[in-house]
């Protein structure tokens, strides 16, 4: 039996009312001290040593408010290394808590408090939640922490992480994260990457002439990536054949459909012209057939050709001798 696994075990034989229920911490020498880190609750002060069954000469005690860590290179988890490299801590452990005020306290309700407390909002940062890494629950707490300590490269692959769950009433602990189940550490996971990138861009530079600064990301997937002018009519072609014609519109005239711009072509050698050709008959072949023509306006009738001009009487004045026969 592991050390974490022999505290659970005297622990739940304790809760259960077992009084010969403890701990022998000198069978577990190897494995401390450890280094734990909890959240500033005072009612962790007299509880914590009496649930681990550990004298507190052997384990490091860490705390923050939520028992909180902000980031893998973070000054919780600086400590945390010092804790391991310099105080010789042999396990760590991310000890959260039931009913934990950090966890229940929203934002609104904070900053009520820093107001009555005389502190400016607009001393504070923003995002006042965020700042102060406030987050859903306990658990989801315990889980985050452990996954940055894990994944911290100041944190020994070796070096067990626990993540542990304390309920205030009972005294019970709850094994949230097993230190000596996890996986490859995230620290290995990212020294690959960087090995892979490394060796990816050495590649790259043996290549010649080559520039990083003006290396361009391809905005598509590779494999997506249209090769050439032939192979993208070719798409174009595969595509108008699945779909079929749009079906007529409204009666309206409505504008003929845009004609998509096709992509500038990458810089390749030009591909055989009988290709090009080939496939620009089909395209036309095919637009010939399906693409919606504009409606033609209904004919109109021409008008009858104008009749030749009728000359217009003189014009009859007052004193016309014409006038008075009327
Ligand atoms: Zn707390």
């Amino acid at each position: 039996m592991r050390l974490f696994e022999a505290i659970f075990d005297a622990n739940h034989r304790a809760v259960a009312g077992d009084p010969q229920a403890g701990l022998r911490p000198a069978e577990y020498a190897e494995a401390l001290p450890i280094a734990a880190l909890t959240c500033i609750d005072v009612r962790l002060n007299p509880l914590l040593p009496a649930v681990m069954g550990l004298p507190g000469d052997q384990f490091i005690w860490l705390r923050n408010a939520g028992n909180m860590v902000t980031g893998p290179l973070s000054s919780t988890l600086r400590s945390l290394a010092l804790a391991c490299a310099v105080e010789g801590a042999e396990e760590i452990c991310v000890i959260g808590h039931t009913d934990c005020p950090v966890c229940r306290t929203t934002p609104l309700q904070l900053l009520e408090r820093f107001k009555d407390l005389g502190v400016q909002r607009a001393l504070l940062p923003e995002n006042v939640h965020q700042y102060f890494g406030q987050i859903a629950g306990e658990r989801q707490n315990v889980h985050q922490a452990c996954a940055l300590i894990r994944g911290s490269p100041l944190i020994g692959p070796q070096t067990p992480v626990h993540g542990l769950l304390l309920d205030l009433e009972t005294g019970r602990l709850e094994w949230l994260v097993n230190g000596y189940q996890t996986t490859t550490p995230l620290s290995d996971r990212w020294n690959e990457a960087v090995r892979s990138a490394s060796e990816t861009v050495d590649k790259l530079r043996a290549l010649g002439d080559f520039q990083i600064g003006h290396l361009k990301l391809p905005e598509t997937k590779i494999g997506q990536t249209v090769s050439s002018t032939a192979d993208w009519l070719s798409q174009k072609v595969g595509a108008l054949e699945i779909s079929p014609p749009a079906p007529p519109g409204p009666p309206s005239p409505a504008p003929a459909p845009a004609v998509p711009e096709p992509p500038p072509p990458p810089p390749l050698p030009p591909p055989p012209a009988a290709r090009v050709i080939h496939v620009a008959e089909k395209v036309i072949q095919f637009t010939d057939q399906h693409w919606p023509k504009p409606t033609e306006p209904p004919s109109v009738p021409a008008p009858p050709p104008l009749p030749a001009p009728i000359p217009l009487p003189p014009r009859i004045g007052p004193g016309d001798p014409r006038r008075r026969r009327k």
